[in-house]
């Protein structure tokens, strides 16, 4: 195959294992004038292992709005560029999008040449519903905002897909637990491709107790995928639930007000959780 100039190549690489390569994506990387990567120190070594020489520049999310302009012109120009990421495909949680979008601003073509992404390669083997699912990359750092991102999320029906690193990863599936309740279904996928890939299912309460014996599985990068929310007939109004949350509610935050209640009534925290988020609001 040959490359068009002028034209804007989109390049998936791997997330781990090097044969997770395309034939395609190693020609057009050949045979490009000149590459854009996210960590040029990263992708060296990668691009050798593949034979591809091509010149390579940075674009990184701290650089990338500057860049662009530069960029865009030497493509008007005729010059061909691939767009590549440290790992899997550019802009899904990567930099690339400032420059996706100048492209086809000023009608300049920009061709994807499609591979590995993290979150379908997980999706794939999680056995989680799959025909329809929301992608929600990295959650907030800091607790309390994450707390509210997932609260927003609570009745979301779809197969729920986030990304997590190392850092955070007890304290994300600790909110989750919490905003979700322990019985939703959890998949978590560690260091896909690599040699300790993990891909592990239960309850977020099995899931996390599961991680938080073993130091080992809180090691690398990880894909959670949570079961969308299910409604059931404990969803239906039920006024001593109510009447009781509403008492505790006038003294006491939502957590202690709901386990409390949990104990009172002998009913699923989760339920009541939900109750008293409605409450509140
Ligand atoms: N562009 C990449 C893609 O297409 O999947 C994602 C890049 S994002 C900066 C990195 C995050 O993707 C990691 O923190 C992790 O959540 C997920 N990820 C990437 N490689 C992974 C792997 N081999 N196993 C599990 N998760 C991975």
């Amino acid at each position: 195959m040959s490359i068009d100039p002028g034209v804007l190549y989109i390049v998936a690489t791997p997330i781990g294992n090097r044969e997770d390569m395309s034939q395609r994506a190693i020609n057009v990387l050949q045979q490009v004038d000149l590459i854009a990567a996210e960590d040029t120190r990263h992708s060296r070594p990668l691009l050798n292992f593949y034979g591809v020489q091509t010149r390579l520049q940075a674009l990184h999310e701290h650089n990338e709005q500057q860049r662009v302009p530069d960029l865009v012109e030497r493509l008007q120009r005729g010059l061909s560029i691939a767009l590549i990421s440290d790992a899997g495909t550019p802009l899904i949680s990567d930099p690339g999008y400032p420059l996706v979008r100048a492209c086809r601003d000023v009608g300049l073509r920009v061709v994807p040449v499609p591979g590995v992404s993290a979150i379908i390669t997980a999706l794939s083997v999680s056995g989680l519903p799959t025909d329809r699912f929301v992608f929600e990359g990295f959650l907030p750092a800091r607790g309390g905002a994450r707390t509210r991102y997932l609260q927003a999320l609570l009745e979301e029906s779809r197969t729920l897909v986030f990304y997590e690193s190392k850092h955070r990863i007890l304290d994300s599936l600790l909110d989750m637990q919490t905003v979700f309740g322990e019985d939703r279904q959890v998949v978590v996928a560690r260091e896909l491709t690599k040699t300790f890939e993990t891909i592990k299912g239960g309850t977020l309460a099995e899931i996390l107790s599961w991680i938080q014996a073993d130091s080992d599985q809180q090691r690398g990068e990880f894909v959670i995928m949570l079961h969308g929310y299910v409604a059931d007939k404990s969803d239906e109004l039920n006024p001593e639930h109510e009447r009781v949350l509403r008492i505790l509610l006038a003294d006491l935050p939502v957590k202690q007000a709901t386990h409390l209640a949990a104990e009172i009534l002998d009913a699923r925290r989760n339920d009541l959780y939900k109750l008293a988020l409605q409450i509140k609001e």
